[in-house]
């Protein structure tokens, strides 16, 4: 089995105001990152934003117009792709059809030449670690999705790269083998120490594997942070609204740094307009109490749609004054709460964000 003595693993990554274009189109604007020796960062954000144009810079497929790159503290940003000891998975169909799973995993070794018995040992060392051992001769069609994605997960790793990059390698496979990759990619990742950078459209993915998701909008970054913070702190409302369900409230702001929404006045984190002003208030469903029975608190709302979710249930609710919400309850507070029962609302008390709304 691989041990972190095998790999080098553990070297930093920066980039620093990459800059890139493709005639009108600005992939990224200034793209600033650090990701930290042994780290996996998730770049997360909408179609267009420019997660892939980023990663193919880090490999060496694409050059910026400005900017510049360093790997290990060492400036590569004119280093050819083929001289950065980097490892990369696809999303899907990048094995060689007509090689075996072992020619394909020991392609990069052929590449530099490695002795054929070592090339031989070294495939099965990664088959076996990629949870395929005896898959040496099998061609990608008689192999899963799934197995097809370990065999390019060992095939990446083979040359022992400084930095593994994974664009979307799990999008094409089906739920429960996605669920299942997803762990076992964190479980090698962790045991090798290896730098990760992973893209993906899938927050569920990016919130769950990685140390740190970088979210990105029009080529920049907009935050990056440890998963539970992006979730509970996001620092914009693109953050908030990305990452999660949320809800938009309407509320008004009170003294300095306070808002009113549903009957209660909140700290404010994050920019707060000035008092008097309106605003959007966003609210998480599950930050959001639901009250039956007689003390009336907060505001009437009605049940539109309770969404039975397992262990919780999702509220669709209509207000008196008619906003809509999401709120998310355990299952077994929500057995009454079917569509038409009448409740009232109040927001938990933590720091909220807003946005000033003309209305
Ligand atoms: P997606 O999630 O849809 O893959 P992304 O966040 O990975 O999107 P990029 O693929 O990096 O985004 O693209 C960023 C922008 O640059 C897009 O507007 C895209 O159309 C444009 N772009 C990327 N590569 C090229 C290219 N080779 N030629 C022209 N435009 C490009």
């Amino acid at each position: 089995a691989a041990t972190p003595e095998d790999q080098p693993g553990g070297v930093g990554l920066r980039l620093r105001g990459l800059q890139r274009s493709f005639g009108a189109t600005t992939a990224l604007d200034g793209l600033d990152l650090d990701i930290t020796p042994g780290e996996l960062v998730a770049l997360l954000g909408p179609s267009g934003c420019g997660k892939t144009t980023a990663l193919r810079i880090i490999a060496g497929f694409e050059s910026a117009d400005r900017g510049e790159l360093l790997i290990g503290g060492e400036d590569v940003t004119a280093v050819p792709a083929n001289r950065r000891d980097i490892g990369m998975v696809f999303q899907s169909y990048s094995l060689f059809p007509t090689m075996t799973a072992a020619e394909n995993v020991a392609y990069g070794l052929r590449v530099r030449k490695a002795p054929k018995a070592e090339r031989a040992a070294r495939a099965g060392e990664l088959l076996e670690l990629v949870g395929l051992p005896g898959r040496e001769k099998h061609y990608p069609h008689q192999l899963s999705g799934g197995q097809q994605q370990r065999v390019a997960l060992a095939r990446a790793l083979a040359i022992r790269p400084r930095i593994l990059l994974l664009d979307e390698p799990l999008s094409a496979l089906d739920a429960k083998v996605r669920l299942q990759l997803r762990e076992e990619i964190r479980r090698l990742q962790l045991e090798l120490g290896i730098t990760t950078v992973f893209v993906t459209h899938d927050q569920e993915e990016a919130l769950s594997m990685a140390d740190r998701v970088a979210v990105m909008r029009d080529g920049r970054l907009e935050q990056c942070a440890p998963p539970n913070e992006l979730y509970e702190r996001p620092a914009t409302p693109f953050v908030a609204e990305f990452v999660g369900t949320m809800n938009r409230l309407p509320g008004v702001v009170r003294d300095s740094g306070t808002v009113e929404v549903l009957g209660r006045r909140l700290p404010v984190h994050g920019e707060c307009p000035g008092s008097g002003r309106e605003v959007d208030v966003l609210l998480r469903p599950e930050g959001l109490k639901v009250h039956t029975g007689a003390e009336a608190q907060g505001e009437p709302a009605t049940v539109r749609v309770a969404t039975f979710l397992g262990g919780v249930t999702r509220l669709l609710l209509s207000t008196d004054s008619g906003a809509e919400a999401k709120a998310d309850l355990p299952s077994w507070e929500a057995e009454t709460l079917t569509p038409g029962a009448r409740c009232t609302l109040t927001p938990h008390d933590n720091p909220v964000l807003v946005e000033e709304v003309a209305r």
